[in-house]
């Protein structure tokens, strides 16, 4: 059986290549125990999309919208 942290693993490194039978057979195994990692596995897609626009956004603290996180 999965572990959350392995599951996790396969969940993002399925975002960049097709995982093999037996990953995605134990993944889904786990998924369908594991609420927390259902949770990250729908996540995931936004998690990577906003990492990119944090990486590539040039933040400027002094910058007046800076604000809209809370
Ligand atoms: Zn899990």
């Amino acid at each position: 059986m999965l572990n959350c942290d392995r599951a996790t693993f396969l969940i993002s490194q399925a975002q960049d290549q097709p995982l093999s039978r037996a990953e995605r057979y134990r993944l889904a195994l786990h998924l369908s125990i594991c609420k927390a990692c259902r949770g990250f596995q729908t996540q995931m897609p936004f998690l990577r999309r906003a990492a990119r626009a944090f990486a590539k956004a040039d933040v400027d603290p002094q910058a007046p919208d800076s604000g809209e996180s809370k």
